[in-house]
């Protein structure tokens, strides 16, 4: 059965005048379907019983649903969410001291395997659909509002999957979230971040998209990128560099460069001046990350005396910095450790 959500509110309109009227329900059913989030029909109290049948008969609507919930000693609240074919995916409430910072899925797997990375050892299944992204950002925002009293502030695309390989969906699904039809959120709370596909920066351009963008840059070295990041291999970092040019002039937009920081593979002064020449690429901001790591990996957390070193070259050099020490370590919610490590809940 076709998924309703897959409809605009004219693909609706065209239905009713198709089965012999009522195209003015249309406008109710898209706003319960959005604006309200509800996942059945029966829950669209203000249409007749006859019609809500019809809609059963000819629709039905891909919701997405908690399958189990985890929070962290910090408050981190990791969802892992079922879809409607059974596949999990994970998405994960953030609340720090002025952000509550909702990070979603885009895809379920990733095709990218960066060595560094949970999720890139887990098969690419599918692209998410753009409501299947939206309900994750619904659920969590109602999330923060009933646990933590505070509304949801930010998103971002962070989660499994590289938000650029599902380019259509993920800005339907922006647009979704910031519509007034939909959540109404503003698109400068939302970031899309990429491995980098310098193609699709590119494309980010040409649209003149309004949200942030981040690129998760980990190495500004090509042959220390492709060893973590294979994608590298054909986007080097003078292709991304040509891709950031031609964004930010099409944008205006600052970029922010994700950096994890691994021990003794990126954590020396001379990664810290290879980095500090690459921000002079485009007016960017660098989030430090503190690495978590994952079961059999090969990379270990710097130590606090070298993470000092390298934060204090950049700040020395002018730099905008923040360093973010991990979330939802003890519940495998931080950066990279996203892996639907519960499996038992893939088979329930
Ligand atoms: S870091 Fe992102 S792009 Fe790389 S494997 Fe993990 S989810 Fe995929």
């Amino acid at each position: 059965m076709k998924n309703i959500r897959s409809l605009s509110r004219d693909e609706i309109k065209a239905f009713f005048e198709k089965k012999g009227g009522q195209s003015f329900r249309a406008k109710q059913i898209y706003e319960w379907l959005w604006k309200k989030s509800v996942r059945s029909f029966e829950e669209m109290t203000n249409l007749p019983k006859a019609t809500r049948e019809m809609l059963n008969e000819n629709f039905s609507i891909h919701a997405v649903a908690i399958a189990e919930s985890q929070t962290s000693k910090d408050r981190t609240l990791k969802n892992a969410f079922r879809l409607y074919d059974g596949n999990i995916v994970e998405g994960v409430l953030i609340p720090t001291e002025n952000r509550m910072t909702a990070c979603i899925s885009s895809q379920v797997g990733c095709s990218l395997t960066c060595s560094f990375c949970a999720t890139g050892r887990l098969e690419r299944l599918r692209n998410l659909d753009a409501d299947e992204m939206y309900d994750q950002v619904a659920i969590i925002r109602k999330q923060a509002e009933e646990k933590y009293g505070i509304p949801l502030s930010n998103i971002v695309y962070m989660g499994m999957g590289e938000p650029l390989l599902n380019y259509k969906n993920v800005l339907e699904s922006v647009e979704k979230i910031t519509s007034p039809e939909g959540l109404g959120m503003s698109p400068q709370r939302i970031t899309v971040s990429t491995a980098g596909i310098a193609k699709m920066i590119k494309k980010l351009g040409d649209d003149k998209v309004k949200f942030n963008f981040a690129l998760s840059l980990h190495a500004a070295n090509d042959k220390k990128r492709n060893k973590i990041m294979p994608i590298n291999e054909q986007n080097s970092l003078e292709d991304l560099a040509d891709a950031l040019k031609y964004f930010h002039d099409k944008t205006g937009t600052r970029v922010t460069y994700e950096y994890i920081v691994f021990k003794d593979f990126n954590d020396d002064i001379l990664d810290a001046m290879e980095l500090e020449k690459f921000c002079r690429v485009v007016p960017c901001k660098v989030n430090i990350i503190e690495y978590n790591p994952i079961d059999n990996s090969e990379f270990r957390q710097t130590t606090d005396a070298r993470l000092k070193k390298f934060v204090s070259y950049l700040e020395s050099k002018r730099v905008i910095i923040n360093v973010r020490r991990s979330r939802g370590k003890d519940i495998d919610a931080a950066c990279g450790q996203l892996a639907n490590k519960n499996k038992a809940i893939l088979s329930e």
